[in-house]
Order: structure tokens, then sequence, then C-alpha cells
């Protein structure tokens, strides 16, 4: 889906397809160099970041695996409480490899905070997060991500994976929605 299929529903593009393949491009070249000659995990989180990991993995100048987890966090409205429940496990034992994890965006960075303790746990060699977008609000907190796609302001957006009421994650580009969509 493109911009122009929004039928009036985006307000404005933020990051255009290319915008963000070129930014990928960069992220992947800085990781293969960070993770060489190490037991590298990629792990997506469901759903919000299928299209990152999906591009992300393809521009890496060799092979990784992946795995996934499914999460959902107790909150109100777009805000997430940082109380997080497992709705579905990697399938992978992570005892000593390198774990990336992929998200889509970074808010309060609750959410993340919890995965990374709860990953470190299981005796991971190491455990780092990789994020398209980080809010403003991401930087107070302490989640220590070590990629960053783009800083945003504190706007709600969605496309390239990000919803509104699980719609427009196959938009392309990124933008925030028009307010008579919430409306
Ligand atoms: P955090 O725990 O960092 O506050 O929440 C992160 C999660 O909230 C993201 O994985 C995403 O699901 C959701 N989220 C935060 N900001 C946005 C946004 O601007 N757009 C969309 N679509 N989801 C968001
Ligand atoms: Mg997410
Ligand atoms: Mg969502």
């Amino acid at each position: 889906m493109d911009a122009e299929h929004m039928s009036g529903d985006l307000e404005k593009v933020l990051f255009t397809e290319e915008q963000i393949h070129a930014r990928l491009d960069e992220l992947a070249a800085e990781i293969w160099r960070d993770y060489e000659g190490k037991d590298l995990l990629l792990v997506g989180v469901l759903k919000g970041a299928v299209v990152v990991v999906s591009d992300l993995m393809r521009a890496l100048p060799g092979t990784a695996p992946m795995d996934w987890m499914a999460i959902s966090s107790y909150g109100s409205g777009t805000k997430s409480s940082g109380v997080v429940r497992i709705l579905k496990d990697l399938d992978t034992d992570i005892t000593g490899k390198h774990v990336l994890i992929i998200e889509d965006i970074i808010d309060s960075g609750l959410t993340l905070s919890w995965i990374k303790a709860n990953l470190a746990s299981r005796h991971a060699a190491s455990v780092e997060i990789c994020t398209l977008l980080r809010k403003p609000d991401a930087v107070k907190v302490d989640v220590g991500v070590r990629y960053v796609g783009f800083d945003i302001p504190d706007a709600f957006v969605v496309g390239y994976g990000l919803d509104y009421d699980e719609k427009y994650r196959n938009l392309r580009c990124i933008g925030t929605l028009a307010p008579h969509v919430y409306s």
C-alpha cells in the first residue's frame, strides 16, 4: 500500500520507503561489523517488527538466523504499562548466543526493558536492541538501545509494520494519521 492509496487518512509522510531502506542498509553494515564471528540471533517482536526484520535481515552482508516473540503489554489506549505477558515465546535456546532484539518503535521503553531483562536471564552471551524508530520519552529511560534508525517527535505513527487498530501495517512509508481517523 502506498501513500496515494490512503484516501485522505494520511496526514504527513515522515519517511519514504527509500529513506527507510537507505537507513537500514547503514544499520545492517554496522551490525555486521559489530557481530563478526559471533553467534548472532535476530529476535523480532511481533507484529510491528515484521517489516523491519524482513528488510533488515536481507540488508545484512551475510546470514543470521531469526526467531520471534509475541508479547502483550497491559495498558490503556496507546500507552504501555510495562506489565508484560508472553503470548509466543522463542523456539530457540539462546544460551550463549548474541541476541539482537529488533523492534519497530520504542516509546516509554517499558516493553523493551522487560523483554531485554527476560532474555538476559536465559544466559544469552549478550542482549542488545535495534529499533527503527525512537520517541523522545525513550531517551529518558535507561534501556540501552544500541541501534536506532530514526529519532522522531512524540506523534503517533503508522506504516512499515506499525498499526492503528491493526490497520496500515502494509503501508510502505511511515507517516502520521489525519485527525478524522481517530474520531
Ligand atoms: P513502549 O513500551 O516503548 O512505550 O511501547 C512500545 C510499543 O508501543 C511499540 O512496540 C508499539 O507497539 C506501540 N507504539 C508506541 N508508539 C507507537 C506509535 O507511534 N505508533 C504505533 N503504531 N505504535 C506505537
Ligand atoms: Mg513493537
Ligand atoms: Mg500496535
